[in-house]
């Protein structure tokens, strides 16, 4: 184990200013899910830790009035089960339920969640890095190393968003139903509060994978603010594994609804498991807008939602389960009771 030093500030401009006192060694820690792993595999290795979980008024959640506002350490499995979540954004407390394990989602933070990092293989599997004679080069690990998965068991791969320098995938279903329903994070640091969409929390890896948050150090996620949309009710997130159970996602799709009867007015479509951040399916929308939703044109929908994918070795199945998954999306959503 390597030494760090270990602090619990108790309000979020203490930790900032703990964050800027220790240095470039500094993570913040929440509820301890992902960047604990990490640090057991040798791939993260903060010098400190400053634990966020102390700061008071952090953990809220807000339903009423014309947006959801979930408060960053408010743990995943209260949102999941929240009355009007459950009732009004289905996307949003299926995404939840879906991901890890009861027991992970009673410690993970909505706002951590966010943070998570990629599950590629060759990223957890090469602790050490190059220059410590581990057998797997990484770019997003080591910056310059180079990418075992390229021309390497890419499976689980992306076919969109990829770069020369990194396929990775983003690993998260929350992000993925936040996205379709353009929500934002209000976010603290030095220099005061903005807010971001959830969209553009994410960057591609382009040549610089090992940069993947649009945050400057320091900054921390305080709030995640979902507007509220008649299309909320009419929504789901489904999710395809190799498992039905705490597992990642092969191929996911959120997907929000507002409709005239058989007629799409508005489709709001996101995918996971298939792409280097929560992609936003722009064309399938366009493709759907003021068409009866059926299966044919669910599929076609689906189709387009994969515009511009690019399959690795082993990957190319996932273009066509993802265009599934986004048709199967479309068919349950529209089951379901208008708001
Ligand atoms: Fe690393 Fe990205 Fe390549 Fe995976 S795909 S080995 S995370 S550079």
């Amino acid at each position: 184990m390597r030494p760090f030093t270990y602090v619990r500030p108790d309000s979020a401009q203490a930790a900032i200013e703990a964050f800027a006192a220790a240095g470039p060694g500094a993570r913040y820690i929440a509820g301890g899910t992902s960047l604990y792993d990490l640090m057991k595999l040798d791939i993260e290795r903060p010098e400190h830790l400053i634990d966020v979980t102390a700061i008071r008024g952090l953990d809220g959640i807000e339903t009423d009035g014309d947006r959801l506002r979930f408060e960053a350490l408010a743990p995943m499995s209260a949102v999941a089960i929240n009355r009007v979540v459950l009732r009004d954004y289905p996307v949003l407390a299926e995404s939840l339920a879906k991901a890890a394990s009861q027991q992970l989602r009673n410690m993970a933070t909505v706002g951590g969640n966010l943070l998570q990092r990629t599950r590629c293989l060759y990223f957890r599997n090469g602790a050490g890095g190059v220059s410590a004679g581990m057998t797997y080069p990484c770019n997003k690990r080591e910056p310059g190393s180079g990418c075992a998965a390229i021309g390497g068991l890419d499976r689980g791969q992306a076919v969109l968003g990829q770069s020369r320098s990194c396929t990775a995938v983003s690993p998260g279903d929350w992000p993925v139903a936040l996205v379709a329903l353009d929500a934002y994070v209000e976010i603290l640091g030095r220099q005061g509060t903005r807010s971001l969409p959830v969209a553009d929390l994410y960057r591609l890896p382009g040549g610089t994978p090992h940069l993947e948050f649009a945050l400057t150090p320091g900054e921390i996620i305080t709030a995640i603010v979902v507007p509220k949309a008649a299309a909320g009710r009419q929504s789901t997130y489904h999710k395809i594994r190799d498992r039905e159970s705490y597992a990642f996602a092969l191929a996911s799709a959120a997907v929000a609804l507002d409709m005239a009867g058989d007629t799409v007015r508005q489709a709001r479509i996101a995918l996971g498991g298939v792409a280097t951040r929560p992609w936003r399916a722009v064309a399938a929308e366009a493709q759907l807008a003021g068409k009866q939703l059926t299966r044919e044109t669910a599929i076609i929908a689906g189709r387009a939602a994969l515009t511009g994918a690019k399959a690795g070795d082993h990957n190319g199945f996932k273009i066509e389960l993802a265009a599934r998954t986004v048709a199967d999306a479309l068919m349950i959503a529209a089951q379901r009771k208008p708001a």
